[in-house]
């Protein structure tokens, strides 16, 4: 391709237009009279799903064959930068063997709520350790030459509406927990691309955001790279274009290439401005094609047993009393539950992978172990909403002849789906049920867990060892019987915490709705909140347990300049080889604004033999200490006494030092404490009230209601436009068209996800599906459906088929 500079000179206005959205679902468009090719970018993240026949955003339709690697918690819970990286590249090799130019993630979002549906996609609840994990993502992507795409910028932390949710948060917290994850993998990683979120972010869309897309992102943070709208998350095509957000898709654009040219032509928006898109669509493409032109292939075996590495790192165990687990040599075990022979793996929706190979526990297992030492009962139905009695006895006889019992649980597909959230945090009640009565009835009970998200354990103390398996990709299986046998060490660490029950979440109310949700929370997520606020916790953060034993010791501060070096020593002092992963938190002990109890500001995984030493090295910034203080919009750092503690989980701190700053940096605004009273000593009993949150605001909180007739737009769901008769007929439509789409699968996450599409959609959504409707078409619509009908009509019998 030639130079970006020439080709713009070279191309008209309608042409520059046209690049700024997709040639199709998954293409971006190419000028062929000037050589400039066109390149797919698709999903993501954590696995190909290239669609090589009919494409959708929602996993409906089959994509080609990709190594499956475990999903993002699982990824997170390694804790390890480099395993990551691996993975990273990993999937850009499988990218340029299917010539894609961009896979679309990480996911980056920080895990406010268990509830969310799309968490299994998601690291952390902590900032830090949400950015480190993508970092390593990206750079590994990056490494084969092919784009990754962070997303989804920003807030977007729920699946209920999300494609219309105000997220209403406080600038600090903005700062501070949601953007934090987002600034450091732009700023040191530099992602190809950034995908823009769907929802609006106090009052505004993501698409629109001036201050998120423009200010932020490209000037303070300088990502070079451009920004994609979530798909269909294109809210006014000029307006993104001001804001910054340089590519629309999916394609075609209905309409919105040629609102571009209008809006130039008019003086309306600068051709500058649409000269320094297309300069950095233009750059992508010739990045992606410098690499794409070259052919390559890689080894699927490779990248199995990469994946099963992985999922053997991202295995957390949360309790091993008696030291159970490894199983002994030669006992016999009976692998209770379908999950041992129907993985669950993955979760659904856009993440979808269509995996290379599928191994399960029970073929891996008699690998291992041997054929004849194992029974094997499916202990529940399918879908595990009943109590089955037949096959809890069944089972109840198998744990009879064995020496250990396995009980493969967790989420089902239908717990874990994108656009949809979950209820509550409990198993299903076959899962639990069975779990209940296996564990009373035999003493040496294992629980292997596959969820995505943090579920409640009533059932905790009643069985000696829970493996929390995660959703762990299409080698997860093989990696389970890899810990349970003890060929594999587990060292996987919680990335969330694991409440005890749901009512302990901060993220009160969840999901919000219908219009907005409030983060009255601010600042307080995870462990930050459980710590702050001294409450009990079923795992927390950081936790996970080895096959031997780490001790630490000699925690050493020394200072040069701004940076502040923390090294100790972590000794294995096992029987056998394992991997620790140390925590740095740091502890502000004399703020002038609120603060959680401690925040996670390093952490290093190292491997050790039994009998093995080593010493590690961190350095703490500046950031490290600092806060965003919203008067000077800016991250203040105060002198003062700091502590840093060094654990083996958020709530196992083996080692504690203070420093003194004797200087900061910048200076804190005066804060009004007794009006924020409730933000300085939360505790169990907290309820964040709308006046607490209002004063943290600084201004009221918006009405959250529903439109009424006569205000729809585009952008109300089209299941609300119930004041009006032709609304209410649209809506039947939709109904109807996701009802034929699902017909023969109503029972699949995939049709749960179109129900509540159906459900969520706002009108502007249906631009995307195939069919006569373009823009004009759907605004001429929404002024009869907003009353005024006989201009609506005219309006629609002159707007021809104007798709571009
Ligand atoms: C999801 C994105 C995904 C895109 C393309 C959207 O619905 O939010 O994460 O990359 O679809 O499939």
């Amino acid at each position: 391709m030639k130079d970006v500079k020439s080709l713009i000179r070279q191309l008209a206005l309608e042409e520059k237009a046209s690049l700024c959205s997709g040639a199709s679902f998954w293409h971006l468009k190419g000028v062929e009279r000037l050589g400039i090719p066109s390149i797919m970018i698709t999903d993501g993240p954590h696995g190909l799903r290239k669609q090589a026949g009919h494409a959708d955003h929602i996993g409906l339709h089959k994509s080609v064959p990709a190594t499956c690697f475990p999903t993002a918690s699982a990824l997170a819970a390694t804790w390890n930068r480099d395993l990551i990286v691996q993975v990273g590249a990993a999937l850009g090799q499988e990218c340029r063997r299917q010539k894609v130019g961009v896979i679309l993630g990480p996911g980056v979002n920080i895990k406010r709520s268990p509830l969310c549906g799309r968490n299994f996609e998601y690291f952390s609840e902590d900032p830090y350790l949400a950015g480190e994990i993508a970092k390593s993502h990206i750079n590994g992507v990056q490494s084969q030459g092919v784009g990754a795409s962070l997303k989804h910028y920003a807030a977007n932390n729920q699946e209920t509406r999300r494609m219309t949710i105000d997220t209403i948060v406080d600038e600090r917290a903005l700062r501070e927990i949601y953007l934090t994850g987002f600034e450091s993998a732009v700023k040191e990683a530099q992602p190809w691309t950034v995908m823009c979120a769907y929802n609006r972010i106090n009052g505004i869309y993501a698409s629109d955001h001036k201050v998120l897309m423009n200010d932020i992102l490209k000037e303070e943070w300088e990502h070079q790279g451009l920004v994609v709208s979530d798909w269909g998350a294109m809210n006014q095509r000029v307006e993104a274009l001001k804001a910054g957000v340089e590519l629309e898709m999916p394609g075609p654009a209905d309409g919105n290439d040629a609102r571009i040219v209008a809006a130039v032509c008019s003086g309306e928006l600068d051709e500058s401005l649409l000269d320094r898109a297309v300069a950095r669509i233009l750059t992508l493409i010739g990045k992606a094609h410098a690499t794409l032109s070259q052919d390559f292939s890689y080894d699927p075996q490779a990248h199995h047993a990469l994946a099963r590495r992985v999922a053997g790192e991202g295995a957390v165990l949360l309790k091993n009393d008696g030291q159970l687990l490894p199983l002994r040599a030669g006992a016999r075990i009976a692998l209770i539950g379908r999950f041992a022979h129907s993985p669950r793996y993955q979760g659904a929706g856009s993440s979808l992978v269509n995996p290379t190979r599928l191994e399960a526990l029970d073929e891996e297992l008699a690998k291992l172990i041997g054929a004849a030492n194992l029974i094997y009962a499916p202990g529940y139905t399918e879908g595990g909403d009943t109590v089955d009695e037949e096959l809890i006895r069944e089972a109840l006889g198998a744990a009879g002849q064995a020496d250990s019992v396995v009980i493969c649980a967790g989420l089902t597909d239908m717990d874990e789906i994108e656009g949809l959230d979950r209820k509550h945090l409990k198993l299903p009640i076959g899962h639990e049920a069975l779990i209940e009565r296996l564990a009373a009835a035999h003493s040496q009970v294992v629980v292997a867990l596959s969820n995505g998200s943090p579920v409640e354990m009533p059932w905790e103390d009643t069985v000696p060892a829970i493996l929390e398996g995660y959703l762990g990709g299409q080698a997860g299986a093989g990696a389970l019987a890899d810990i349970l046998t003890g060929r594999v060490n587990p060292s996987g660490k919680l990335a969330e915490t694991f409440p005890l029950r749901l009512q302990d979440v901060p993220a009160r109310p969840y999901p919000g709705g219908p219009a907005t949700v409030e983060y009255r929370e601010s600042i307080y997520v995870g462990y930050r909140y459980y710590d702050t606020a001294a409450m009990d916790v079923l795992f927390p953060f950081g936790h996970g347990l080895s096959y031997t034993i780490f001790a630490y010791r000699d925690l050493a501060l020394t200072r040069s300049g701004d940076a502040i070096t923390v090294t100790f020593w972590i000794k294995n002092t096992g029987t056998v080889a394992g991997k620790e992963t140390a925590q740095v938190y740091v502890r502000d002990l004399q703020s002038s604004v609120f603060r959680p109890d401690k925040e996670l500001k390093g952490f290093a995984k190292v491997e050790l033999q039994p009998g093995e030493e080593t010493q590690v090295t961190l350095t703490l910034g500046p950031r490290s200490f600092a806060f965003y203080d919203v008067g000077s919009k800016d991250w203040v750092v105060e002198a003062g006494d700091f502590e840093i503690l060094v654990g083996a989980s958020s709530r196992d701190i083996r080692l504690a030092a203070t420093l003194h700053l004797a200087a900061g940096h910048g200076a804190a605004t005066p804060a009004d404490k007794a009006r924020l009273a409730a933000y300085y000593h939360p505790t169990p009993k907290t309820r964040f009230s709308r006046a607490d949150f209002e004063a943290l605001l600084g201004h009221p909180v918006p009405a959250n209601v529903g439109t009424q007739k006569g205000r729809y737009t585009l952008n109300t769901p089209v299941s609300e436009m119930t004041g009006s008769f032709i609304g209410r007929l649209l809506y039947k439509t939709v109904n109807h068209a996701m009802g034929k789409t699902i017909r023969g699968q109503e029972d699949t996450p995939t049709a749960a996800l179109m129900r509540a599409m159906a459900q969520e959609m706002p009108m502007r959504a249906m631009l995307m599906a195939p069919g006569p409707l373009d823009r004009p078409k759907l605004e001429a619509l929404l002024q009869m459906i907003n009353g005024h009908f006989l201009k609506g009509l005219s309006a629609l019998i002159r707007s021809g088929s104007s798709r571009n």
